[in-house]
């Protein structure tokens, strides 16, 4: 399946009042929201899901701020989701995010950077699995 992604809107976006101003970008870019809830992740969660940076230097800041506040959980879908979406956010590092991007509008640094994307196929189902039951996934 290459049709959905998975996506967060993170804590300083949510802090920063940025939640609807990212989905209107999200739906325009032709994204069906097909699962969405705001929830608050605890830090074991937060380093459960990025398990895959733990020996990366700023994994504890990542989980830090990830657990730091409310966050927009979404399943997103489209043809190409995974590929289109990682063009829509853009750049991990905002210094170097295109115009048009959703962190060249909303993120603040490489480390607060207002959404996450899935970089898989593979990782998007996992993602998406993490958040939502089957039941919660339309
Ligand atoms: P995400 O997985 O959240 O969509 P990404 O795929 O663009 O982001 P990754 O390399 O997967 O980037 O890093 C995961 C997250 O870790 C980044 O979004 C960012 O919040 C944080 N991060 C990455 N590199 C750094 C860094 N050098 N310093 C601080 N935080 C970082
Ligand atoms: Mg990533």
């Amino acid at each position: 399946m290459n049709n959905r992604t998975f996506t967060m809107i993170k804590p300083d976006a949510t802090r920063n009042g940025h939640t609807g101003g990212i989905l209107e970008m999200i739906n325009k870019a032709g994204f069906r929201i097909v699962a969405m809830k705001m929830t608050h992740l605890s830090a074991q969660k937060a380093g459960e899901f990025y398990a895959v940076h733990k020996e990366r230097p700023f994994y504890g800041e990542l989980v830090q701020f990830m657990s730091s506040g409310p966050i927009t959980a979404a399943i997103l879908e489209k043809d190409n989701a995974v590929e289109d979406f990682r063009k829509l956010i853009g750049a991990t590092n905002p210094a170097e995010a295109a115009e048009g991007t959703i962190r060249k509008k909303y993120a603040t640094s490489i480390g607060e950077n207002a959404v996450h994307g899935s970089d898989s196929n593979d990782n998007a189902l996992i993602e998406g699995d993490f958040f939502f039951s089957k039941l919660e996934q339309f």
